[in-house]
């Protein structure tokens, strides 16, 4: 997969559209995470590095579900913007309209103007040709940074990119470098750490990932749906019965492609799922009855760390236990560590697992730590993403 990219586009003079992902959290009318602005801001200055150019920034903020509502409004967000961008931000009065127009016109060489939140109309997230038609009349070309969104065809994600030239800024080219070679031609040996509470969420991702990868580790909640497929005991675990023969089939699979996989066999349970309860150590593939599994244990933990060890890819979705109970984050510890010392191109996608990264201070020793959940799931699952897909060459 090879995009246009801002690199390739010539932005001498030109009014530049772009497309953020500028949903962060408000509280207050003051904005309390700016990461996301802070990860748009290289593309945004990089484009207003260029002579001449101008930029008009969309984003959705919260779900106003196609309605204007003053608590939905950019402006809170455009104030942090101008903040950290260090240049005058305008907030326009509006999406779409006379005086968005006016105040579109009247922008001038490196003036930023932010479109109110595109989510004030239905028409966004119906991807009404229209819409997008006049979104696209606000600029001479089409940027889009915002990955969280790719997975969504809406107006300003996809649709806009049908009437103007579209490029990827440097967040979406980084996303794709990094995850598109784990789907078509991963550095082997090639690890898949899949973990996360259910099998029925992430079986699309297994399906996928079991055609390149070489070992595929199961872990977390899923894991207990294959071991009762295997015939062990899983006590109080979390048990998916609509899946167990999905999880067969899956094992069946994996076996003819020749591609190891590692389930626990032994871990950390509890005896209710509660924040306090004292964690038990199972040595043993075998969850008495009373027990339920909470995370992997160390013989598992090492396994993989073992599995790690000449890597040359990793990807890792899903957290190995209930990380959010400190009794419990063991095992996800321990594999967050073990990719943060991996020498492989190490890469990290879904909600939970980037929390987890986070959480233990390792986000700048993964090569790429993907910004969008859902996105980057549907993107591990090889499903096409239309935003991504607009901007292809
Ligand atoms: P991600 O967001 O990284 O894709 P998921 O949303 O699939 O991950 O799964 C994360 C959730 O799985 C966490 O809230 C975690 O507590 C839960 N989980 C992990 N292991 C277990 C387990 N053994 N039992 C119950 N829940 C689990
Ligand atoms: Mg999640």
């Amino acid at each position: 997969m090879v995009l246009n990219t801002i690199r390739d586009a010539d932005l001498k003079n030109k009014r530049v559209l772009i497309r953020v992902d500028f949903n962060v959290p408000v509280k207050d009318g003051k904005v309390t995470d700016a990461t996301r602005i802070l990860a748009a801001l290289p593309t945004i200055n990089y484009i207003l590095e260029q002579p001449g150019a101008s930029l008009v920034v969309m984003s959705h903020f919260g779900r106003p579900k196609g309605k204007k509502n003053p608590d939905f409004s950019m402006v809170p967000v455009g104030k942090k913007f101008e903040e950290l961008l260090g240049r005058p931000v305008k907030v326009a009065s509006d999406v779409i309209g006379d005086e968005v127009e006016k105040e579109v016109k009247a922008l001038k060489p490196g003036e930023v103007l932010l479109l109110e939140n595109c989510r004030f109309y239905p028409q966004e997230e119906a991807n009404d040709p229209e819409f997008a038609k006049t979104l696209a009349s606000y600029g001479d070309v089409y940027v889009n940074d915002a990955f969280g969104t790719a997975h969504r065809a809406h107006a300003s994600t996809e649709g806009v990119a049908h009437y103007l030239p579209s490029y990827a800024g440097f967040l979406i080219e980084k996303e794709v470098k990094f995850m598109a070679p784990l789907l078509e031609n991963p550095e082997k040996p090639f690890v898949a750490i899949i973990g996360g509470s259910k099998v029925s969420s992430k079986i699309s991702v297994l399906e996928s990932l079991v055609k390149t990868c070489d070992t595929i580790v199961i872990g977390g909640g899923m894991a207990y749906t294959f071991l009762k497929v295997q015939g062990h005991s899983i006590g109080k675990s979390l048990v998916e019965d609509d899946y167990l023969e999905t999880a067969k089939s899956f094992l069946s699979a994996a076996a003819a492609k020749n591609v190891k996989v590692i389930l626990p066999v032994d871990h950390v349970c509890a005896e209710q799922f509660a924040e306090d309860a004292a964690p038990i150590e199972v040595d043993s593939i075998d969850i008495p009855e009373n027990l339920m599994g909470m995370d992997i244990g160390p013989k598992t933990t090492a396994m993989i760390v073992d599995a790690l060890k000449d890597a040359k890819s990793v990807v890792w979705n899903g957290p190995m236990g209930v990380f959010e109970f400190a009794a419990f984050a063991k095992g996800t510890e321990a594999v967050a560590k073990a990719l943060a010392a991996s020498n492989a191109t190490t890469v990290v996608g879904g909600g939970d697992s980037v929390a987890a990264v986070n959480k233990f201070g390792l986000a700048d020793k993964i090569s790429h730590v993907s910004t969008g959940g859902g996105a980057s799931l549907e993107f591990l699952e090889g499903k096409e993403l239309p935003g991504v897909k607009a901007l292809e060459k």
